[in-house]
């Protein structure tokens, strides 16, 4: 069994990506500027979007954080969002999802120029994906492919069983797996919560990618020997006894499937460090107007 380790690439790419930033400015440019909204207090908001920034500032990218209040109005939001779009010091910008319940968030997604759109939520940069044009990918999905671009993982002709189809995982996972180009070629079966004998569906898989939510739900004696294992899941599951009194775990029982596989990503450590590390190579596409001119 081998692991991926998340953790090392997105350290390796993060230093490529501060090459590219190093050697914009020398040349003149300006960094890569990324645009973060937050609504309200929820915590693991607060987490995700400090990372963002974060990260930013530790490439060399500029960043700015823009803050309201949980009960802001929509107009007000939209205002901002507009402001965005216009403001030609910023390349892209993300809107922190969940937004609190009496904002319409597709309405929001809808409004944020597909050009600035660094997170690929926006249908014309989905449907862009569908069709293989250039566009900026959904984070994970992004990390997900990067990773196996960079692990020369095989995915031509090869079974491959998403679990979960949400619209930022599991969905345009499936979609780019079974493009017409590399990692790609590959078979691919969506399962969710109404698929019939997921077992069988998951045994027959050389490949799983695993976006569920459920902690270790993915068990040792449903996958088959030498299988590629891609755990999205990101659980807090308690932990009596630990400092947190949690841990974190992925979708997938890594104790009990690990023995089997030939690779997988554990968690943490896997794909979640990718996810923000795609978001910062959307940012450079975007500073560098390579998506859209
Ligand atoms: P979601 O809640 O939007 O979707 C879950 C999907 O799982 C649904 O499509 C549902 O049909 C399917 N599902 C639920 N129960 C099932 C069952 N019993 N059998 C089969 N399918 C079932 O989830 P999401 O936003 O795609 O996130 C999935 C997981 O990935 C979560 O743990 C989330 O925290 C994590 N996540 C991680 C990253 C990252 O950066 N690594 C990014 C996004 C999400």
């Amino acid at each position: 069994m081998n692991i991926l380790d998340g953790r090392q690439l997105a350290k390796k790419i993060r230093a490529e990506l501060s090459e590219e930033v190093n050697k914009i400015v020398a040349a003149g440019g300006r960094a890569p500027h990324l645009a973060a909204v937050l609504v309200g207090e929820d915590p693991a908001s607060q987490v995700y979007v400090r990372n963002k920034v974060r990260s930013c500032e530790k490439i060399g990218f500029r960043s700015t954080l823009i803050r309201r209040p949980a009960d802001v109005g929509e107009s007000e939001l939209l205002d901002v969002v507009r402001q965005l779009n216009e403001d030609e010091a910023v390349d892209g910008f993300i809107v922190q999802l969940p937004l609190p319940r009496h904002i319409n968030e597709e309405r929001v997604t809808l409004a944020i120029r597909p050009e600035k759109d660094v997170d690929g939520f926006h249908p014309v940069n989905f449907g862009r994906m569908a069709q293989g044009l250039p566009c900026y990918l959904p984070a994970t999905p992004a990390g997900i492919l990067e990773m196996m671009r960079r692990h020369e993982i095989q995915t031509e002709g090869r079974e491959v069983v998403v679990i979960g189809r949400s619209n930022i995982v599991g969905t345009p996972i499936g979609i780019l797996l079974s493009r017409k180009a590399y990692p790609g070629n590959a078979t691919v079966t969506i399962c969710h919560s109404r698929t019939r004998g997921l077992e069988d569906h998951l045994r027959r898989a050389d490949i799983i990618v695993a976006a569920i939510g459920i902690p270790e739900f993915v068990k040792g004696s449903m996958v088959k020997e030498g299988v590629v294992v891609i755990d999205v899941g990101i659980n807090r599951v308690e932990a009596p006894g630990t400092e947190k009194g949690y841990r974190l775990c992925g979708d997938v029982d890594f104790d009990s499937v690990s023995p089997k596989a030939s690779l997988i990503t554990p968690v943490p450590g896997g794909v979640g460090q990718l996810t923000v590390v795609s978001l910062l190579m959307n940012t450079l596409k975007a500073a560098r107007r390579e998506i859209y001119v």
